[in-house]
């Protein structure tokens, strides 16, 4: 058990209203939760304090080096008033295999849960009630040393910010256009593509904005060698339904391992859809598309669950998926997943966790 010390702020800000559209990731809670580590003392001064900025030497290893991870989850308000985490031993075992790709010390998985669950009860009041919003939380943990070398830092700092976020898409469910990206890759087998690193995020800036320019909404990868293979979307994996199948690209160490993308295989398991992991080209896909048996394409991730896809574009090939609606199986997992996660489908997988 770790002892946190909880310092509260004088200056609690006004709470968004009920009509703050929250849009993503831009207000931030009246606390954040900070831990130290230094190579002679472990993971040390575990504290929840108001939300200010930091103060870090300019030499901080991680502006130069990149040597940083993150996470993300959500907290949820129930009918009745309980606040529930979804799947968060998962995030946890996926944030500490980030950091022993990247060098960061581990965080005992108990250590982390209970940090997340002291820093969401100081601000419960700002887990927003209506209908589709939730507290994003971002744990992330960065190196400063103040030195200009490469080598693992000796001192990290742990923080956890909160932000509450309104429905991804206000309106429903809402069909994307993704950028088939044939050019650049955003990871190769051996490097750091499972890792949730920032790293990857900015290897992928470049095509974001040619296919923003364009037109699209996200990119989809190819695996980086061949690119041949799908990988994943920005930040989503993807999932395609050919002919009554439900098919996602296997893990294969270049692919992010996503939470909702192992709650979507399980329930997809569960209903009794044929589910495979495997390899699926792009020729593939087209093939199913030019034949009539591409009948669903969706993204899954923790922001907006599940992303429906209604087009592709693949070079000069532009696939139009179905009608570019929502798919029936699309709406059911997007319905199932939120449900659990708010308290109103029996969670028969044991996923939430209460705050
Ligand atoms: C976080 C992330 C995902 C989605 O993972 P979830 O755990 O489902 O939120 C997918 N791809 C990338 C690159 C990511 O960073």
């Amino acid at each position: 058990m770790l002892d946190i010390k909880i310092e509260k702020t004088n200056n609690p800000k006004e709470l968004p209203g009920a009509d703050n559209p929250l849009k993503f990731g831009t207000i931030f809670t009246d606390h954040m939760f900070l831990m130290n580590y230094e190579t002679n003392k472990g993971w040390h001064n575990p504290r929840v304090v108001p939300y200010q900025p930091l103060q870090l030497e300019p030499s901080a290893m991680v502006f130069h080096y990149g040597q940083e991870m993150f996470e993300g989850l959500k907290a949820y308000k129930t009918q009745d008033g309980r606040t529930l985490l979804f799947r968060p031993d998962k995030n946890i075992e996926r944030a500490n295999r980030t950091n022993r790709r990247i060098c960061i010390p581990e965080i005992p998985e108990e250590d982390f849960l209970q940090a997340i669950k002291t820093v969401v009860k100081v601000d419960e009041a700002w887990v927003p009630t209506k209908e589709g919003t939730s507290l994003y939380i971002r744990p992330f943990i960065i190196a400063t040393d103040p030195f200009l070398g490469v080598r693992p830092s000796d001192t990290y700092l742990f923080i956890i910010i909160l932000s509450p976020v309104g429905a991804y898409y206000p309106e429903g469910l809402n069909p994307v256009k993704i950028w088939i990206e044939d050019e650049y890759v955003r990871a190769v087998r051996g490097g750091i593509g499972e890792a949730k690193t920032g790293g990857n995020y900015v290897a992928s800036l470049k095509s974001q904005v040619k296919a923003h320019e364009a037109g699209y909404s996200q990119v989809l990868w190819l695996d980086g060698v061949e690119r041949k293979y799908v990988e994943e979307v920005g930040a989503m994996n993807i999932f395609f339904k050919i002919d009554g199948k439900v098919i996602t690209p296997e893990l294969n160490g270049s692919i992010l391992p996503g939470v909702t993308r192992d709650s979507v295989i399980a329930l997809c398991k569960d209903w009794g859809i044929p589910t495979e992991e495997r390899r699926i080209s792009i020729d593939e896909i087209y093939e199913a598309y030019q034949s009539g048996a591409l009948e669903e394409v969706f993204g899954t991730g923790t922001a907006a669950v599940i992303s429906p896809v209604g087009q592709l574009r693949w070079d000069e090939h532009i696939m139009q998926v179905k009608d570019g609606g929502i798919g029936p199986l699309s709406q059911k997992l997007y319905d199932t997943i939120t449900g659990i996660q708010l308290g109103r489908v029996e969670d028969r997988f044991n996923w939430t966790v209460e705050v």
